[in-house]
């Protein structure tokens, strides 16, 4: 079974594909994620960084340091209309995130996480059956951390507890 995923940038001078399914697909409702993308959460698909081909359309780079582990996240973002298309990472140098809304058919992945709850936005839905971590899927020092499956969707606001 193969796998062709194609995507690009608002514009269309930068395009993508590749012929691997993503090793995961989840939601970050982190802070930077939020300002990033200038809206409530970003969704991303992760894939080895070399299943993932792209054309030669220009995309520039911003370096950001996270907070948490100190290691830069780099958002690669079309020159010429300013769609986050990709991240990299320092900390997961063989890891390539694509943004999900730029998938042709964002529905042929499946989100199977949604990360750090604990700072969605208020009235954001947090669905059941997928696995909610209030923080990351890992802790700094390599730990998996512990999940919570909803049994029903849950609607975050800032005086809950994720
Ligand atoms: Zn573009
Ligand atoms: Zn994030």
């Amino acid at each position: 079974m193969t796998h062709a995923l194609e995507g690009g940038c608002l514009c269309g001078k930068v395009r993508f594909r590749t012929n691997q399914a993503p090793v995961r697909t989840l939601v970050c409702h982190c802070t930077f994620c939020q300002r990033m993308t200038g809206s409530s959460y970003y969704a991303e698909s992760l894939f080895q960084k070399d299943a993932v081909v792209f054309n030669d359309g220009q995309m520039s780079c911003y370096a950001h340091i996270s907070d948490g582990s100190q290691k830069k996240v780099v958002v690669h973002f079309c020159t010429h209309c300013g769609t986050t298309v990709s991240l990299t990472f320092e900390r997961w140098p063989d890891m390539r995130a694509i943004s999900r809304g730029c998938f042709d058919d964002p529905n042929a992945v499946e989100v199977t996480s949604h990360i750090w709850t604990q700072s969605a936005q208020t009235g954001t839905a947090l669905p059941d059956g997928v696995e909610c971590f209030a923080r990351a899927r890992m802790s700094l020092d390599g730990q998996a951390e512990i999940s919570t499956k909803y049994t029903l969707p849950v609607m975050a606001s800032s005086s809950s507890d994720f």
